[in-house]
């Protein structure tokens, strides 16, 4: 697969570089394929419906031909997926897509774990250690700690900002040991961001150390995240006959986003033949992307904390791979876009357990929202021009995806994404239902590990002058 740039499509590269450089320092841009070569037809209507790892598998091939053969893909995939995605139907016409049940409880992991696997099958016999930065507004840091800890050749260095992640992700990004150290910056998620960019760009630095990212901007992120919507939209469309039991459904993804990488990875499954009919790009109070499908302006702002923090973003870094993709017009055809305040976020914690009795995070909770609102009549109303639209305030923006008419016929089904345990998010959960959802052993682990996060300023200057005496 050649691999070209959001900034300059006159760049070529090989798999390996683009997983290897991140992004591409010369232009600022970032890598993406060519091209989505959509799987055989034989393949996507098999039932019943191929294993996850079979679909990563046949996915992930086109992407690294040439470059990482089939028996070591098939290795890769094996060893990266250990668990899977689960699909809970919490109503005829909802279901839940689990993304938890990795390592570190958030969907993060399937990223990072194939991202960490591809880069030290790339990495061998190199004699220089790579040095991965990542910056993280919650789940990031310990997805990429977990899966290239204790990785040989590789090391890690993560930032996030001080005091705006829960304790326990804290915990779960703080406590590694060897290859993997965090660093706690006074400042936002953003600030983080924008030292690892400005480390990326810094030729004196390159020319001392091989750096690389793993934040959602490298590719090998991205493409993994794929994998799920072609297994779930291919288990819900084997499920309506039974579930729903509606003729020709419309299967629409609902995506809780800050980066909007998640979202970027459904697209890609859609153009590969999943049978996703549309999205809903459903955000918090960092409505950025919201607003410019609303207004036709993008505007970058500094980002605002709420009740789901790993959202917390206000320059979504995926929005070039986007707008380079699709014009301004295909993304209003494909995405409804919608944003929540945190009273909103609460209260669909609560509703959501009342009517389903299912506990969700405020993350899952910002799309199973926008989901209840759209199905429940928001939807009609935006195509009678009866609704509120104002970008202003929390709801649907105005424009009406292709897929709308579907959802007045009682036609579409929801896939909400499910992005971290609610767990992870106790107190808040206990906030909006009074219970405390169950721990997972593997959460409850981490809060008796030491903490061993560096303090650091966000500042460019000290910043770097700890990666030269440290790296
Ligand atoms: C990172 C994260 C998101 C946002 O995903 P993007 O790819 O950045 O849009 C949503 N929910 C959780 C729990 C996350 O960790």
């Amino acid at each position: 697969m050649i691999y070209t740039d959001t900034r300059d499509k006159k760049v070529a590269v090989d798999f390996r570089t683009a997983v290897m450089n991140g992004m591409n320092s010369e232009t600022g841009g970032l890598y993406i394929p060519v091209e989505f070569p959509k799987l055989d037809s034989a393949f996507l209507n098999r039932t019943p419906e191929p294993s996850f790892r079979e679909i990563a598998f046949e996915m992930a091939k086109p992407y690294v031909k040439g470059e990482i053969p089939d028996s070591d893909l098939e290795s890769i995939i094996q060893d990266a997926y250990p668990f899977s995605a689960q699909i809970v139907p919490i109503d005829p016409v909802t279901y839940v897509l689990e993304l938890f049940h990795g390592p570190t409880c958030a969907f993060k992991d399937f990223g990072a774990r194939f991202m960490a696997r591809v880069m030290s099958y790339f990495n061998r016999g190199e004699d220089t250690n790579l040095h991965i930065l990542v910056a993280t507004s919650g789940d990031t840091g310990s997805a990429v700690g977990s899966a290239f800890h204790n990785v040989p050749g590789i090391d890690v260095t993560i930032l996030y900002p001080d005091g705006k992640i829960s304790p326990l992700q804290e915990k779960q990004l703080s406590t590694f040991d060897g290859n993997v150290r965090a660093l706690k910056v006074k400042g936002t998620f953003d600030d983080c961001q924008k030292l690892v960019k400005t480390a990326f760009t810094d030729t004196e630095l390159r020319s001392k150390f091989r750096l690389s990212s793993a934040n959602s901007i490298n590719i090998s992120r991205l493409l993994p995240q794929s994998f799920y919507y072609m297994y779930s939209s291919l288990v819900v469309k084997n499920r309506i006959p039974h579930d729903s039991k509606i003729d020709n459904a419309s299967i629409i993804a609902v995506v809780p986003s800050g980066n909007f990488g998640n979202l970027t990875s459904g697209l890609i499954a859609a153009e590969m033949g999943a049978p996703i009919d549309g999205f809903v790009a459903a955000t918090n109070s960092n409505h950025t992307v919201p607003d410019w499908i609303s207004t036709g302006e993008y505007k970058a702002r500094p980002s605002v904390a709420t009740l789901s923090n790993a959202m917390d973003v206000g320059a979504p870094s995926n929005y070039e791979r986007i707008s380079s993709l699709y014009t301004l017009e295909q993304v209003r055809a494909k995405f409804a876009s919608y944003w929540t305040d945190d009273a909103g976020t609460l209260e669909a914690i609560r509703a959501c357990h009342d009517k389903t009795g299912y506990i969700i995070d405020p993350h899952g909770a910002v799309a199973w929202k926008a989901w209840n609102d759209i199905r429940s009549g928001d939807m009609e109303k935006l195509m009678e021009g009866k609704l509120d639209t104002d970008p202003a305030k929390p709801g649907l923006s105005n424009n009406v995806p292709e897929w709308a008419q579907s959802v007045a016929d009682k036609k579409a089904v929801g896939i909400v994404l499910e992005t971290a345990h609610p767990a992870k998010f106790g107190a808040t959960v206990v906030n909006a239902i009074g219970r405390e959802p169950g721990i997972p052993d593997r959460l409850a682990r981490v809060m008796s590990l030491p903490d061993h996060a560096i303090p650091m300023g966000k500042d460019y200057e000290s910043f770097k002058s700890w990666l030269c005496e440290n790296l």
